[in-house]
Protein backbone atom coordinates (compact mmCIF):
# COMPACT_ATOMS: atom_id res chain seq x y z
CA UNK A 1 0.00 0.00 0.00
CA UNK A 2 2.37 2.93 -0.92
CA UNK A 3 1.51 6.21 0.64
CA UNK A 4 2.29 8.48 -2.14
CA UNK A 5 -0.63 11.35 -1.70
CA UNK A 6 -0.91 13.42 0.83
CA UNK A 7 -4.44 14.43 1.94
CA UNK A 8 -4.60 17.88 3.57
CA UNK A 9 -7.72 18.96 5.32
CA UNK A 10 -8.27 22.69 6.37
CA UNK A 11 -11.96 23.69 7.99
CA UNK A 12 -13.10 20.95 5.82
CA UNK A 13 -11.55 21.17 2.48
CA UNK A 14 -9.46 18.30 1.37
CA UNK A 15 -6.37 18.97 -0.73
CA UNK A 16 -4.04 15.94 -1.91
CA UNK A 17 -1.35 15.67 -4.16
CA UNK A 18 1.67 13.50 -5.26
CA UNK A 19 3.60 13.19 -2.07
CA UNK A 20 7.15 13.16 -4.03
CA UNK A 21 6.78 17.06 -5.58
CA UNK A 22 6.14 18.32 -1.94
CA UNK A 23 8.35 18.39 1.67
CA UNK A 24 7.00 16.31 3.89
CA UNK A 25 7.21 16.47 7.85
CA UNK A 26 6.74 19.72 9.00
CA UNK A 27 3.31 20.36 8.91
CA UNK A 28 4.10 24.35 8.74
CA UNK A 29 5.95 23.83 5.43
CA UNK A 30 2.89 21.74 4.25
CA UNK A 31 0.26 25.11 5.31
CA UNK A 32 3.13 26.88 2.99
CA UNK A 33 2.58 24.44 0.21
CA UNK A 34 -1.31 24.98 0.26
CA UNK A 35 -0.73 28.34 -0.07
CA UNK A 36 1.69 27.78 -3.33
CA UNK A 37 -0.42 25.66 -5.17
CA UNK A 38 -3.80 26.98 -4.22
CA UNK A 39 -3.30 30.90 -3.14
CA UNK A 40 -3.71 31.65 -6.46
CA UNK A 41 -7.07 30.19 -7.16
CA UNK A 42 -10.62 31.76 -7.23
CA UNK A 43 -12.53 32.87 -4.11
CA UNK A 44 -12.87 31.72 -1.45
CA UNK A 45 -9.60 29.14 -1.75
CA UNK A 46 -7.19 31.83 -0.64
CA UNK A 47 -8.91 33.57 1.94
CA UNK A 48 -9.44 30.01 3.14
CA UNK A 49 -6.07 28.99 3.38
CA UNK A 50 -4.80 32.44 4.60
CA UNK A 51 -6.91 32.46 7.68
CA UNK A 52 -5.80 28.64 9.29
CA UNK A 53 -2.98 28.40 11.37
CA UNK A 54 -0.69 25.39 10.62
CA UNK A 55 -1.25 23.73 13.34
CA UNK A 56 -4.68 23.40 12.31
CA UNK A 57 -3.66 21.73 9.15
CA UNK A 58 -4.46 18.02 8.98
CA UNK A 59 -1.81 15.53 7.52
CA UNK A 60 -2.68 12.21 6.32
CA UNK A 61 -0.87 9.67 3.55
CA UNK A 62 -3.73 8.64 1.64
CA UNK A 63 -3.04 4.48 1.05
CA UNK A 64 -4.47 1.72 -1.45
CA UNK A 65 -4.02 -1.82 -1.37
CA UNK A 66 -1.52 -2.42 -4.95
CA UNK A 67 -1.36 -6.66 -4.94
CA UNK A 68 -5.33 -7.78 -5.04
CA UNK A 69 -6.19 -9.68 -2.29
CA UNK A 70 -6.85 -12.71 -3.64
CA UNK A 71 -10.27 -13.30 -1.99
CA UNK A 72 -12.48 -11.29 0.21
CA UNK A 73 -13.52 -13.93 2.55
CA UNK A 74 -12.31 -17.01 4.23
CA UNK A 75 -14.55 -18.91 6.26
CA UNK A 76 -17.31 -17.39 7.91
CA UNK A 77 -15.66 -13.78 7.35
CA UNK A 78 -15.49 -11.68 4.81
CA UNK A 79 -13.92 -7.55 3.85
CA UNK A 80 -15.52 -5.01 2.49
CA UNK A 81 -14.95 -1.67 2.07
CA UNK A 82 -11.29 -0.39 1.85
CA UNK A 83 -10.34 -3.62 4.01
CA UNK A 84 -11.00 -5.54 0.90
CA UNK A 85 -9.98 -2.56 -1.70
CA UNK A 86 -8.78 0.34 -0.54
CA UNK A 87 -7.76 2.34 -3.68
CA UNK A 88 -7.01 6.00 -4.32
CA UNK A 89 -9.33 8.47 -4.24
CA UNK A 90 -9.13 9.76 -8.22
CA UNK A 91 -12.20 8.38 -9.34
CA UNK A 92 -14.38 9.46 -6.03
CA UNK A 93 -15.66 5.82 -6.10
CA UNK A 94 -14.52 4.24 -2.66
CA UNK A 95 -17.11 4.78 -0.43
CA UNK A 96 -19.50 3.92 -3.69
CA UNK A 97 -17.72 0.37 -3.85
CA UNK A 98 -18.15 -0.06 0.25
CA UNK A 99 -21.81 0.40 -0.14
CA UNK A 100 -22.05 -2.01 -3.63
CA UNK A 101 -20.11 -4.72 -1.26
CA UNK A 102 -22.80 -4.34 1.68
CA UNK A 103 -25.37 -4.87 -0.70
CA UNK A 104 -24.54 -7.54 -2.48
CA UNK A 105 -23.31 -9.04 0.96
CA UNK A 106 -26.26 -9.04 2.09
CA UNK A 107 -28.01 -10.91 -0.79
CA UNK A 108 -25.07 -13.52 -0.40
CA UNK A 109 -25.94 -14.34 3.30
CA UNK A 110 -29.61 -14.19 2.83
CA UNK A 111 -32.75 -12.74 4.57
CA UNK A 112 -31.78 -13.25 8.07
CA UNK A 113 -34.35 -15.68 9.15
CA UNK A 114 -34.33 -17.82 12.13
CA UNK A 115 -32.29 -20.67 11.09
CA UNK A 116 -31.33 -19.29 7.74
CA UNK A 117 -27.89 -18.63 6.18
CA UNK A 118 -25.51 -16.86 8.50
CA UNK A 119 -27.67 -17.06 11.60
CA UNK A 120 -26.66 -18.79 14.83
CA UNK A 121 -26.58 -22.39 13.83
CA UNK A 122 -28.28 -21.68 10.50
CA UNK A 123 -25.59 -22.61 7.10
CA UNK A 124 -22.93 -20.50 6.25
CA UNK A 125 -23.55 -17.61 4.10
CA UNK A 126 -22.10 -18.32 0.26
CA UNK A 127 -19.52 -16.16 1.18
CA UNK A 128 -17.33 -17.36 -2.18
CA UNK A 129 -20.79 -15.98 -3.87
CA UNK A 130 -19.76 -12.98 -2.75
CA UNK A 131 -16.22 -12.51 -3.58
CA UNK A 132 -16.92 -13.85 -7.32
CA UNK A 133 -19.38 -10.72 -7.57
CA UNK A 134 -16.66 -8.09 -6.09
CA UNK A 135 -13.75 -9.07 -6.81
CA UNK A 136 -13.17 -8.10 -10.95
CA UNK A 137 -15.78 -5.54 -10.98
CA UNK A 138 -13.78 -3.65 -7.70
CA UNK A 139 -10.42 -4.31 -9.41
CA UNK A 140 -11.56 -2.51 -12.68
CA UNK A 141 -12.72 0.35 -10.96
CA UNK A 142 -9.29 0.61 -8.33
CA UNK A 143 -7.52 0.07 -11.73
CA UNK A 144 -9.05 2.80 -13.70
CA UNK A 145 -9.11 5.42 -9.79
CA UNK A 146 -5.21 4.24 -10.04
CA UNK A 147 -4.80 4.93 -13.72
CA UNK A 148 -6.64 8.76 -13.12
CA UNK A 149 -4.18 8.97 -10.05
CA UNK A 150 -1.26 8.87 -12.60
CA UNK A 151 -2.78 11.60 -15.08
CA UNK A 152 -3.78 13.68 -12.47
CA UNK A 153 -0.11 13.25 -10.37
CA UNK A 154 1.84 14.47 -13.53
CA UNK A 155 5.05 16.51 -12.52
CA UNK A 156 6.33 17.16 -15.82
CA UNK A 157 5.04 20.20 -17.72
CA UNK A 158 5.30 19.02 -21.05
CA UNK A 159 3.12 16.12 -20.07
CA UNK A 160 0.79 18.18 -18.20
CA UNK A 161 0.58 20.79 -20.97
CA UNK A 162 -0.53 17.71 -23.39
CA UNK A 163 -2.77 16.53 -20.44
CA UNK A 164 -4.43 19.75 -19.80
CA UNK A 165 -5.19 20.39 -24.01
CA UNK A 166 -6.48 16.29 -24.52
CA UNK A 167 -9.01 16.92 -22.00
CA UNK A 168 -10.41 20.11 -22.82
CA UNK A 169 -10.20 18.87 -26.43
CA UNK A 170 -12.34 16.00 -25.81
CA UNK A 171 -14.43 17.41 -23.46
CA UNK A 172 -15.02 20.05 -26.13
CA UNK A 173 -15.47 17.92 -29.08
CA UNK A 174 -16.91 15.08 -27.98
CA UNK A 175 -18.47 15.32 -24.16
CA UNK A 176 -20.73 12.85 -24.53
CA UNK A 177 -17.68 10.01 -25.21
CA UNK A 178 -15.99 11.45 -21.93
CA UNK A 179 -19.44 10.66 -19.71
CA UNK A 180 -19.73 7.08 -21.30
CA UNK A 181 -16.23 6.54 -19.89
CA UNK A 182 -17.74 6.69 -16.56
CA UNK A 183 -20.76 4.19 -18.19
CA UNK A 184 -19.15 0.97 -16.72
CA UNK A 185 -19.13 2.78 -13.25
CA UNK A 186 -21.83 4.11 -12.96
CA UNK A 187 -24.58 1.22 -14.61
CA UNK A 188 -24.14 -1.25 -12.17
CA UNK A 189 -27.07 -3.25 -10.51
CA UNK A 190 -27.31 -6.19 -8.03
CA UNK A 191 -26.33 -9.65 -9.64
CA UNK A 192 -29.77 -11.01 -10.25
CA UNK A 193 -28.37 -13.79 -7.66
CA UNK A 194 -25.13 -13.30 -6.22
CA UNK A 195 -25.34 -16.77 -4.16
C1 LIG B 1 -9.26 12.47 -0.15
C2 LIG B 1 -10.29 11.37 -0.33
C3 LIG B 1 -11.43 11.62 -1.07
C4 LIG B 1 -12.40 10.62 -1.24
N1 LIG B 1 -13.51 10.89 -1.98
C5 LIG B 1 -14.43 9.93 -2.17
C6 LIG B 1 -15.61 10.20 -2.95
O1 LIG B 1 -15.82 11.31 -3.45
N2 LIG B 1 -16.51 9.19 -3.13
C7 LIG B 1 -16.31 7.94 -2.59
O2 LIG B 1 -17.16 7.06 -2.80
N3 LIG B 1 -15.21 7.67 -1.85
C8 LIG B 1 -14.27 8.62 -1.62
N4 LIG B 1 -13.16 8.34 -0.86
C9 LIG B 1 -12.98 6.98 -0.31
C10 LIG B 1 -13.80 6.73 0.94
O3 LIG B 1 -13.52 7.71 1.93
C11 LIG B 1 -13.44 5.34 1.50
O4 LIG B 1 -13.38 4.39 0.45
C12 LIG B 1 -14.49 4.87 2.49
O5 LIG B 1 -14.51 5.75 3.61
C13 LIG B 1 -14.22 3.44 2.95
O6 LIG B 1 -15.18 3.10 3.91
P1 LIG B 1 -14.89 1.91 4.91
O7 LIG B 1 -16.10 1.84 5.78
O8 LIG B 1 -14.47 0.70 4.14
O9 LIG B 1 -13.60 2.36 5.74
P2 LIG B 1 -13.45 3.60 6.72
O10 LIG B 1 -14.27 4.76 6.27
O11 LIG B 1 -11.96 3.78 6.88
O12 LIG B 1 -14.09 3.10 8.06
C14 LIG B 1 -13.41 2.19 8.90
C15 LIG B 1 -13.75 2.58 10.32
O13 LIG B 1 -13.26 1.58 11.19
C16 LIG B 1 -12.68 2.22 12.30
N5 LIG B 1 -11.70 1.29 12.88
C17 LIG B 1 -10.48 0.94 12.41
N6 LIG B 1 -9.90 0.05 13.21
C18 LIG B 1 -10.77 -0.19 14.22
C19 LIG B 1 -10.75 -1.02 15.36
N7 LIG B 1 -9.70 -1.82 15.62
N8 LIG B 1 -11.80 -1.01 16.18
C20 LIG B 1 -12.88 -0.23 15.92
N9 LIG B 1 -12.97 0.59 14.84
C21 LIG B 1 -11.93 0.60 14.01
C22 LIG B 1 -12.03 3.47 11.73
O14 LIG B 1 -11.83 4.44 12.74
C23 LIG B 1 -13.11 3.91 10.75
O15 LIG B 1 -14.10 4.71 11.35
C24 LIG B 1 -12.20 9.33 -0.65
C25 LIG B 1 -11.04 9.09 0.10
C26 LIG B 1 -10.09 10.10 0.26
C27 LIG B 1 -8.86 9.81 1.08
Amino acid sequence: MPPSFLDLTLRGITAHYPRRSCRTGVIAAQAGELKRRFGGWNDPIPGLIGTVSPDHVLHDDVYWIADPLPAYHRGRVALLGDAAHAMTPHLGQGACQAIEDAVVLASAAGPGTPGGPGTPGGPAPDLAAYTSARMRRTRMVADGSYRASRLSGMTSRPAIALRNTGVRLAGRLAPALMIRQLDPIASWTLPINPR
